[in-house]
């Protein structure tokens, strides 16, 4: 029997196992349950298909998407792995030769949709299976809880009861409160698992908010720090897709475009253009990504704010799957929250309002926050022990100014505290900055508040600077703005020791049209940047070609880390190849040769 080691570096040509990849693989392999939660590119797969390869024998995946498990069935098989996939989308003919295939051992790992389970035929076929270990990735699904719920895995526990032995059952997913994590050991029949939770950082993901006055010449010129990589642009609508996608055009940017209100045909032929890097921009509604594993995405921009942070989250996660530096910017404007308002307006459940609206305001808050931006995310999700300054995020690294904002915070919050005095109720934004600026509003008049102390205190501010600053408050926690659909300011516990202490309040500057320039440079991507451009330049063409003659993407022959590998050691034989990270044997015999040749033929090009 092969050790895990020796298989993660033999078949993968990784040298080291990630967090908690060996603990969940030493359990299955004594036989125990787990449920392994670890965020989206920690490396999962891994976790389940190396216990199935240290021996003979069949391991089953459960996976939701037909696109997941032809991505990891391509993946298995460039590493040499016997793999295939059952789903639906496959005629007879082709399952029959898998099913076979499995008979006759050929198979060490046989994904599953889901559905498949509820067939009869292949419940007799599976029931007579000797299986070792049976995975359920994206576990998630079974829990009514959780956000993709999929009906079909509740019948997956009496599928695993009609075979000879019970397997080791392994369930794994990216997202799971405490709740869905209980849902789904129990749904799904674990025996006393062995849960492990690496947490939720994504440590190659640089995050940052992007507060322009143009979303679109900002755009422009953000992507142009990118030239040839992998992006996706996401919009909240199909119009501002539609918009988006034909600004790009006009400024001489070629992008695919995915959204629900396009045929069929033009969704998988622009899906397939960004999959096969044929297209590296993507611009589309949050439609597209779910079941995509392109791993070499290397910045994910949210052109409009999305209504949670756990959209944001999963969304900007599809940067950075291979673990190579990527960046995730999102566009703030004010604009975005109406959008988001109307959809939840449109519930006519009370509770789900409710919580739409605080989801909302967590998200506001993100964008307007002067905190470590990681550590804002992760203490959302409910991690304690969060550092406060990760060095890699807009807010961490930002050189923008710090403005001392104590006083004018100060004038506001005594003015929210007038109004409440002198009418009883509690207000919202829009009002408080009038009243501060000195309004003559009838609604001003009629409620008295021209004739309170604080009434035009801050007459010299400019409308927009006073709400960033309103904004900025109620993100650090010194205002509460409460759910609904008119949301109203109120002290929290903090408002009272800063109003009469002493204590300085800083805010980050945001950068304004004629500073937009420096926004270029601000962001580090340059650290996990390839050596040479152009050397990596002509792996890609390599890759590319590869990836044609082999019908799989890009991707899936080569990660961009085991290119930056290359551009990095400038490896001359194959030992020296192999010992790069994504360089397995089997890779190796089949592309060694070429991707040295490659390297050799741009050393002698420079001399
Ligand atoms: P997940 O399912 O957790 O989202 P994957 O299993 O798809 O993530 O893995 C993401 C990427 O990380 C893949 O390209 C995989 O090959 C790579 N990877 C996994 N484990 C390691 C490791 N120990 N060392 C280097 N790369 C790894
Ligand atoms: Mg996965």
């Amino acid at each position: 029997m092969k050790t895990p080691l020796d298989i993660l570096k033999e078949v993968f040509g990784y040298a080291s196992f990630r967090k908690g990849q060996d603990k969940l693989i030493a359990q299955i392999l004594k036989g125990g349950d787990v449920l392994g939660i670890m965020p989206t590119g920690a490396g999962k797969s891994l976790c389940y298909q190396i216990p199935a390869l240290t021996e003979e024998g069949l391991s089953v995946v459960v996976s939701p998407l037909i696109s997941l498990m032809k991505d990891q069935v391509d993946s298995l098989r460039q590493n040499g792995v016997g793999a295939a996939a059952l789903h639906s989308a496959m005629d007879w003919e082709e399952t029959r030769g898998i099913l076979s295939s499995v008979r006759r051992g050929k198979i060490s790992l046989l994904y599953v949709a889901p559905e498949r389970f509820e067939n009869n035929l292949f419940l007799d076929f599976f029931s007579a299976l000797d299986v070792k270990i049976f995975v359920v990735d994206e576990a998630h699904c079974v829990s009514q809880w959780g956000h993709d719920f999929r009906p079909s895995y509740l019948g997956l526990p009496s599928a695993v009861e009609r075979l000879p032995v019970r397997p080791v059952v392994a369930a794994f997913t990216a997202t799971a409160t405490p709740e869905v994590r209980d849902d789904i050991a129990a749904k799904l029949g674990l025996k006393n698992p062995f849960v492990l939770t690496t947490g939720f950082d994504r440590e190659n993901l640089f995050f940052q908010v992007q507060h322009p006055d143009k979303k679109s010449a900002f755009l422009l010129n953000y992507i142009k720090k990118f030239p040839g990589a992998s992006g996706i642009v996401y919009c909240s609508t199909r119009r501002a897709v539609e918009e988006i996608y034909d600004f790009l055009r006009r400024e001489g940017v070629s992008a695919a475009r995915y959204h629900a209100g396009l045929e069929d045909a033009e969704r998988s032929e622009s899906q397939e253009a960004f999959l096969y890097d044929r297209s590296s921009l993507m611009v589309a509604t949050n439609a597209f990504g779910m079941g995509i594993d392109k791993s070499n995405v290397r910045y994910v921009v949210h052109y409009n704010m999305p209504g949670s942070i756990d959209s944001y989250y999963q969304e900007a996660g599809r940067a950075g799957r291979d673990g190579s530096p990527s960046e995730c910017v999102l566009l703030f404007a004010r604009k975005d929250i109406m959008t988001i308002r109307y959809l939840i307006d449109q519930s006519d459940n009370d509770d789900s309002r409710q919580a739409g609206y605080r989801k909302l305001q967590s998200m506001i808050d993100y964008c307007n926050t002067n905190r470590c931006l990681r550590a804002a995310i992760l203490s959302y999700f409910g991690e304690t022990d969060v550092k406060e300054d990760c060095a890699a995020c807009g807010n961490c690294v930002s050189g923008a100014e710090r403005a001392d904002v104590t006083k004018a915070a100060k004038m506001i919050l005594s003015c929210v505290y007038r109004m409440e005095e002198r009418t009883g109720r509690h207000f919202g934004a829009a009002l408080l900055t009038d009243v501060l600026r000195g309004s003559q509003k009838e609604q001003v008049k009629s409620l008295g508040l021209d004739t309170i102390s604080t009434w035009g205190l801050m007459k010299e501010y400019r409308g927009r600077e006073l709400r960033e600053i309103v904004d900025f408050l109620a993100a650090e926690g010194y205002l509460e703005v409460s759910d609904g659909e008119y949301p109203v300011l109120r002290f929290t516990p903090k408002t009272r020791p800063f109003l009469r202490g002493e204590e300085n309040l800083f805010m980050r500057k945001r950068a304004r049209p004629e500073q937009e320039e420096t926004v270029k440079e601000s962001a580090p991507v340059g650290k996990g940047a390839p050596v040479n451009e152009e050397l990596f330049e002509r792996l890609r063409q390599l890759r590319r070609e590869l990836s044609k003659e082999q019908g799989v993407p890009p991707y899936v022959v080569f990660t961009d880390a085991a290119l930056h590998g290359m551009c990095a050691a400038l490896p001359e034989d194959a030992e020296e190849l192999l010992a790069i990270s994504g360089v397995g044997r089997v890779k190796l015999e089949r592309y060694g040769e070429r991707f040295l040749q490659a390297v050799q033929e741009w050393k002698n090009s420079r001399g």
